[in-house]
């Protein structure tokens, strides 16, 4: 089978761009043969890839990337760690799964954290939590309220923020109250990305930069790149939306595109103006009008904020100059007392989604399994998701598979266009609807 459709990197990702340079690993040359083949580079496939080193010690196992680790969607998001799920429901039924969800969240923060001390991973990572805010008194009654209840009937932890507090804490004054949850974390994508993918273990073989053209599976899996060929028993399917172009889940997943913005570092000066020193996150009640907001530790103020539907994964050069100036504009009304400070870096990245936020997760054929789709929560869904892929390929015993696998897997979703047409009326409509919290 003929790859339609390659990942393309624009190279406009400030979070690397802000990195010293790193030597990619070598490009795929010749005819290799492993154990097991990785498909995909991101927090799935580096996972996957870590605990299969770990199940299999013995076993050689290859992750064949596309691009340069770092530059994929998971170096291009925003640096939020997730423990929480978005909606926990007030049903028995909504409850229980989120409490299944929560268990798998807990294991992905606290395994990213442990391999990033083990490995010494310098990625701004720091366990700081993050605001859930609403701008309007509407989002206030109409999301915080209930997500209060929901964090109580879960047991969670979590600080109601009035607005004159949020302000001290943040810097603006834009929001009227959030509610604060001291789980999760901050981090550098693209520098946890890089740092996983260079700790990996010694049975492990890295190729970047090695697009796979061709796939042929019959007896174990066959890739064609353009220097050479990966040959395997096994494969673990970790290529997020781009696996609909090895055959798998077609028609069961949207893509979207995100768009950041990263100010270049403050001065001295400004930051004195800005009168704020803690990092801090903030996500925004409605995801869709809404701003995602980061204070870095090295001063920088990441805006995350427009989220359209794309289903040719491709980005125009016009659309990000016309979101760099948008981005300008949110920031100087959230912080008109930086007025001189310009998005220093400005890009977009691809969000894959199913339409009933269940992930792409299990056996797909007799020597593959997969852990692609984390519905826009990657961090921590690639890496629980890219770990029990490699226990359910390995066949370990690990309870939290049968917590993953009720999670359910993507739904069919309408032929195009009449799906392009569905979605485009509900952006609209949420647009519309939520336009109190812009
Ligand atoms: C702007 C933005 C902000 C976001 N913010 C957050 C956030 O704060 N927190 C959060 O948890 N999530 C966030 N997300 C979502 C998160 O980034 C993704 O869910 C996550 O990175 C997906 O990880 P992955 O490993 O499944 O896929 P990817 O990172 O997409 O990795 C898949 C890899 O497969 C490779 N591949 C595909 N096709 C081929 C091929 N033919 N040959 C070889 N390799 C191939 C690709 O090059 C890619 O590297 C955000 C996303 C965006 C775009």
């Amino acid at each position: 089978m003929k790859i339609g459709r390659l990942p393309l990197d624009d190279k406009t990702n400030g979070w690397s761009a802000i990195l010293p340079t790193r030597m990619p690993k070598p490009v795929l040359v010749g005819d290799v043969t492993v154990d097991w083949v990785v498909l995909g580079a991101g927090y799935a496939g580096l996972a996957a890839a870590r605990q299969l080193s770990e199940n299999c010690p013995d076993q050689q196992i290859a992750v064949i990337e596309a691009g340069t680790v770092g530059e994929n969607a998971s170096g291009r998001n925003s640096g939020f760690a997730v423990d929480l799920p978005h909606n926990v429901g007030s049903s028995l039924d909504e409850l229980d799964g989120s409490q299944r969800f929560l268990r798998l969240g807990k294991m992905a923060v606290a395994s990213l954290d442990n391999t990033i001390k083990t490995h010494d991973i310098d990625c701004q990572w720091s366990l700081d939590g993050k605001y859930h805010a609403a701008v309007s008194t509407r989002g206030v009654k109409e999301i915080l309220e209930p997500f209060a209840k929901e964090l109580e009937t879960l047991g969670e932890p979590y600080r109601w923020v009035e607005k004159s507090d949020l302000a001290r804490n943040i810097g603006s004054n834009h929001f009227t109250a959030a509610i604060y949850t001291p789980g999760g974390a901050l981090l550098n994508p693209a520098a946890l990305t890089q740092g996983l993918a260079d700790s990996l273990p010694d049975n492990v073989t890295l190729y970047e930069n090695s697009p796979v053209q061709e796939a042929t599976f019959k007896n174990g899996v066959h890739f064609i790149t353009a220097n050479g060929s990966l040959h395997g028993s096994k494969l673990i399917m970790a290529a997020n939306g781009f696996s609909e172009q090895f055959g798998y889940y077609r028609n069961r997943f949207l893509h979207l595109v995100a768009h950041c913005s990263l100010t270049r570092q403050l001065t001295e000066d400004e930051r004195n103006t800005y009168g704020v020193e803690k990092p801090w996150g903030l996500t925004p009640a409605n995801a869709f009008v809404g701003i995602t907001m980061r204070y870095t530790n090295d001063h920088r103020i990441i805006i995350r904020h427009g989220l359209n539907y794309c289903p040719n994964q491709r980005v125009l050069a016009s659309e990000q100059a016309a979101v760099k100036h948008r981005h300008k504009e949110l920031f100087d009304k959230r912080f008109p007392m930086l007025p001189a400070v310009d998005m220093e870096h400005t890009w977009s990245g691809f969000v894959c989604l199913s339409q009933n936020s269940a992930p792409g997760f299990g056996q797909l054929a007799p020597n593959v399994w997969s852990a692609v789709c984390q519905n826009a929560m990657g961090v921590t869904k690639g890496t629980f998701s890219g770990v029990l892929a490699a226990d359910m390929a390995c066949g370990v015993e690990n309870p939290l598979i049968r917590d993953m696998q009720s999670l359910g897997e993507p739904s069919i979703l309408p032929r195009r266009p009449l799906l392009d047409i569905g979605v485009r009326a509900r952006f609209m409509w949420e647009h519309w609807r939520n336009r109190h919290e812009a």
